[in-house]
C-alpha cells in the first residue's frame, strides 16, 4: 500500500502559509494490530514525523448582490487565510472603492482587449456590466499552494465549474450564500446607500433568478448573522484543507 500503510493520527499546526505537518509512522503499526503507546509520540516533531505540501484550494462563492458574500471573502483574505482574487468590471466604481483593490475597473474597450488577449478564466455580463477572473489572479496563487477565494456571479461559476483544466478542478470548492429572507436581501442592498433605486430593482429582480441557482453548488450557506455566516464560510475552507487529495509527503 506504500505511504497508505502508515497510521495517520493528527494534522498539525495549520496556518495560512500552510507549513503543517502530519504525523504519521513509517514502521508497522503495533503487534497484533493493537497500536502501543509508542505509536503516539507526544511532544516535539519525531523524526518519523514528515512534512507535506497542500495544492491550494479555488473556493467560489456566489449568491445574489446583498447576500454578503463578498464581506465574507474579504474578510478571509483580510485574516490571510486566502487571496483574493480581484475582478476585472466595466461597471462604475462605487463611493470609496479603489481601483486596483476592489476591482480592476476598465471601459469596455478595454474589457475587450482582454478578452481577445486570452487573460480570463471566465467573464459574464452581469446586471447590465462585464465582469471578468484574470487567470493571473487565480493560477499563479494556486501554483504556489495558496488558497484563492473568488466573488463571482452564477453565470462565471457554471464556466469555472465547466473549465477542462486538471488544476482548476482539483482545486475547487464552490458555494453557494443564500439570504435568510427576501426582506433581508432588500435591507441589505438599500442599506449600502450607494446604488440609485433603478439598481437597486435590477438586483432585486436578478437575485430572484439567481437564488434558483443553487442546487448546482456543492455547498449551501443559509445565512443567518455575520459572524455565524463568517465562523460556517471559514470552517469549510479549513475543513478542504484537510482532504488528502490535496496532500503530498514531502520526500526526504
Ligand atoms: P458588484 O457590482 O455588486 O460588485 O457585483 C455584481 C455581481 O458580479 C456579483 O454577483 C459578483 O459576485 C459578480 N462578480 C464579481 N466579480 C466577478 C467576476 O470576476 N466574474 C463574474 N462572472 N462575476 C463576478
Amino acid at each position: 500500500m506504500g505511504e497508505r500503510a502508515v497510521s495517520l493520527t493528527g494534522v498539525y499546526a495549520s496556518t495560512a502559509e500552510e507549513n503543517f505537518h502530519v504525523r504519521f509512522f513509517v514502521g508497522p503499526p503495533g503487534q497484533g494490530g493493537k497500536r502501543r503507546k509508542e505509536d503516539f509520540p507526544r511532544g516535539p516533531i519525531h523524526p518519523s514525523i514528515s512534512p507535506v505540501t497542500r495544492s491550494g484550494i479555488l473556493y467560489l462563492v456566489s449568491g445574489p448582490s446583498g447576500s454578503g458574500k463578498t464581506t465574507l471573502c474579504r474578510r478571509l483574505a483580510q485574516e490571510g487565510l486566502a487571496h483574493y482574487s480581484i475582478s476585472c468590471t466595466t461597471r462604475a466604481p462605487r463611493e470609496g472603492e479603489v481601483n486596483g483593490r476592489d476591482y480592476h475597473f476598465l471601459t469596455r474597450e478595454e474589457f475587450a482587449v482582454e478578452i481577445e488577449a486570452g487573460a480570463f478564466l471566465e467573464h459574464a455580463e452581469v446586471h447590465g456590466n462585464c465582469y471578468g477572473t484574470l487567470i493571473s489572479e487565480v493560477v499563479d496563487f494556486l501554483d504556489r499552494g495558496q488558497d484563492v477565494v473568488m466573488d463571482i456571479d452564477v453565470q462565471g461559476a457554471e464556466l469555472v465549474r465547466a473549465c477542462a483544466d486538471p488544476v482548476i478542478r482539483a482545486a475547487l470548492v464552490d458555494l453557494f450564500v443564500m439570504p435568510a429572507t427576501d426582506e433581508e436581501l432588500e435591507i441589505r442592498l438599500r442599506g449600502r446607500g450607494t446604488d440609485p433605486e433603478d439598481v437597486i430593482q435590477l438586483r432585486l429582480d436578478n437575485a430572484r433568478t439567481e437564488i434558483t441557482h443553487w442546487t448546482g453548488y456543492t455547498y449551501l450557506l443559509l445565512s443567518t448573522d455575520r459572524e455565524t455566516d463568517y465562523t460556517r464560510f471559514k470552517n469549510l475552507l479549513l475543513t478542504e484543507r484537510m482532504r488528502c487529495a490535496r496532500l503530498t509527503p514531502v520526500s526526504k
